[in-house]
């Protein structure tokens, strides 16, 4: 019924990697660590605590059958089960939280180890409470929910569970799914395999380094300065992919299968169906989505030519993509990335503002690299009673404040979902997540242009717009109709050799890349670099989708009004209430329309007519 997922920087991945050595001294008034003893005063006291949740699973198995006995008997039900839930949650965060502090210490791994342990084991006691649910029927539950007031809070989860009665099968039906559940996800593992230990690597030289060209090694080398350098890390990476293609290919194959499989076994008629219908979102919003990137795709294309310009070049390929083609020397410390997001932050009124100011000066963060820490950023606020807690690796670039920013969407988020939902309703789905982090990344990049003094200083601001609609809008949706037309082919009966899907890649490549950008045939074995496509199914089109409904919010909010800005609040507080589209819908956002997808294009369109105005 909640979320557990952690929401790391999705939008700016890679950014802050891990430094060691780079702990540095900021404001002493602002705390550089998180405070978990506001968890448990000790890990003596989680493990007692964890204990005494194990000690209540028995409790939530005996309402096992009962649930149809009586409105009173199926609220004791459901509210046990809450409170159980959002103790493991608690017991989860700390441990996650702990371990990720310093992943070379053995005991906190291993903490970390019980506590997923313990959510598989929560998970089991709870198993039969859908389908018992289910054999109840709607009408059963509606009569028990209409008759007591104190049931309201359960009602959206209970009529979630039902509004997919008709996907859901008899128990040998969904005992059998959930045993199939590991042989599909053998693919995942075969490309772990192949790219983690038997895909050879080569040594390449970069800059004057030898450096190992596997994930990593590329993914800092693909933006080397010279061209020769890049096209040569393109060559030689892909290359070596193109190599494992038909094992690769049999491997993604396998995996979409599976999807097919699960969906038809479901009684969906695709698999795009079926991946939309948990959080229902319509699939209109994927097909629009789709439709409005390829109506902008001139757009791309223009930007495209800018980079082409800035970079000094005659002719653009796609290994010309990740050289920077601006640079900006300002640091921010810890206190000005503070500063700088209070002052943007301040269109979205006095409430958040207020919050905001409160949560950023409190012990919720652990803000610096250091030894063993886990890379990246994230927000974990699933311990309702405490507050959201807060990773990041800060190394007082833009990148950094950035980062900051968008993370305090995430914690600013489930801040105030929090505070007007109870526990069962504040969990947020993926798809309005990212809308909550990227409004304030907006947010933030339309405060440094309004500063910014020199020709410089505005064109690298308004390249990182430009770089968020290509690698988040264009290029996730590119990997949207990847998946769609792959899955489609499966579904028409079609086999999926690893050369059809390098054949269906390459084409959206050249597609979203334009006539004048270069793309060798070899680059369409690309889609076995992201591990999405083996570990997930439907998944990334929600980058884009979150990145135009941010948009449109950030544009509401900026030229807005109190309501315009109060619509955009709404949408936090609702947290996990209702569906997502709906949630966004009623702020004015519409996501089944072309509107918000236009708007983006737009924005796009205006920042590049000031690049080519700045760039004579
Ligand atoms: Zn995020």
């Amino acid at each position: 019924m909640t979320d557990l997922s952690r929401r790391a920087a999705l939008i700016l991945a890679g950014a802050a990697a891990a430094a060691p050595g780079l702990a540095l001294a900021a404001d002493p008034a602002l705390p550089t660590t998180w405070d978990l003893t506001r968890l448990y005063p000790s890990d003596a006291a989680w493990e007692a605590e964890r204990q005494a949740v194990e000690a209540e699973l028995p409790r939530l198995l005996a309402f096992k059958g009962r649930l149809g006995e009586s409105a009173a008997t199926f609220r004791a039900a459901s509210e046990a089960i809450s409170a159980v839930v959002k103790r493991q949650l608690r017991l989860f965060v700390y441990a996650t939280l702990k371990a990720d502090e310093d992943l070379g210490v053995a005991a906190n791994q291993e903490r970390r180890q019980t506590a997923n342990a313990l959510n598989a084991k929560v998970g089991e006691a709870t198993a039969w409470v859908s389908p018992e649910v289910l054999a109840m029927g709607a009408a059963k539950v509606g009569a028990f929910l209409k008759s007591d007031p104190a049931l309201a809070k359960f009602r959206f989860g209970y009529e979630s569970t039902l509004r997919q009665a008709p996907h859901t099968l008899d128990d040998a039906g969904e005992a059998l799914l959930a045993a199939a559940s590991n042989p599909l996800n053998g693919p995942q593992a075969i490309r772990s395999q192949l790219v983690l230990t038997d895909i050879p690597w080569p040594e390449v030289e970069v800059s004057g380094r030898k450096l190992r060209l596997d994930l990593q090694g590329y993914s800092q080398a693909r933006a080397a300065p010279d061209r020769a350098e890049r096209k040569k890390v393109f060559d030689t990476f892909f290359g070596t992919f193109k190599r494992y293609e038909s094992s690769l290919g049999a491997a993604l194959g396998a995996k979409i299968d599976g999807d097919v499989f699960n969906a038809r076994a479901r009684k969906y008629p695709t698999a795009l169906a079926a991946a939309v219908d948990g959080p229902n979102i319509p699939e209109s919003v994927y097909r629009t989505l789709v439709a409005e990137a390829n109506r902008g795709l001139p757009i791309l294309h223009r930007y495209f030519d800018v980079r082409r310009r800035m970079l000094g070049l005659p002719d653009m390929a796609y290994y010309d993509l990740y050289p920077p083609v601006t640079k900006l020397d300002a640091k921010f410390d810890l206190a000005a990335s503070r500063r700088i997001s209070l002052e943007a932050m301040k269109p979205l009124g006095p409430e958040y503002a207020e919050a905001f100011a409160r949560a950023t000066a409190a012990p919720w963060v652990h803000v610096y690299p250091q030894k063993g820490k886990a890379a990246g950023a994230y927000v974990f606020g699933a311990a309702y009673d405490v507050h959201p807690y807060m990773l990041l690796n800060h190394t007082d670039d833009y990148e950094s404040l950035s980062t900051y920013a968008h993370e305090w969407g995430h914690a600013m988020h489930t801040l105030l979902a929090q505070k007007a939902q109870p526990f069962e309703l504040a969990g947020y789905p993926t798809f309005t997540a990212e809308v909550a982090s990227t409004v304030n990344e907006q947010l933030l990049v339309a405060h440094m242009l309004k500063g910014a003094k020199t020709r410089d200083e505005r064109l690298f601001y308004l390249d990182r717009v430009c770089e968020m609609m290509r690698a988040t809008f264009y290029r996730q949706t590119m990997f949207a109709e990847f998946e769609l037309a792959a899955h489609e082919a499966a579904e028409r009966g079609e086999p999926l050799s690893g050369k059809r899907l390098s054949a269906i890649y390459l084409d959206l490549l050249k597609r979203y890349h334009g006539p004048k950008v270069a793309v060798e045939d070899t680059y369409g074995i690309e889609w076995a670099y992201p591990s999405h496509f083996f570990n997930y199914n439907y998944y990334v089109y929600q980058y884009a989708t979150s990145v135009t409904a941010a948009s449109a919010f950030a544009e509401r909010i900026l030229t807005g009004k109190a309501a315009e800005r109060d619509a955009y609040l709404a949408v936090l507080k609702a947290g996990g209430s209702d569906y997502p589209v709906d949630v966004l819908k009623r702020a004015g956002v519409d996501m089944t329309s072309p509107e918000p997808y236009r708007t983006l294009l737009g924005k796009f369109s205006r920042t590049l007519d000031e690049m080519e105005t700045l760039l004579g």
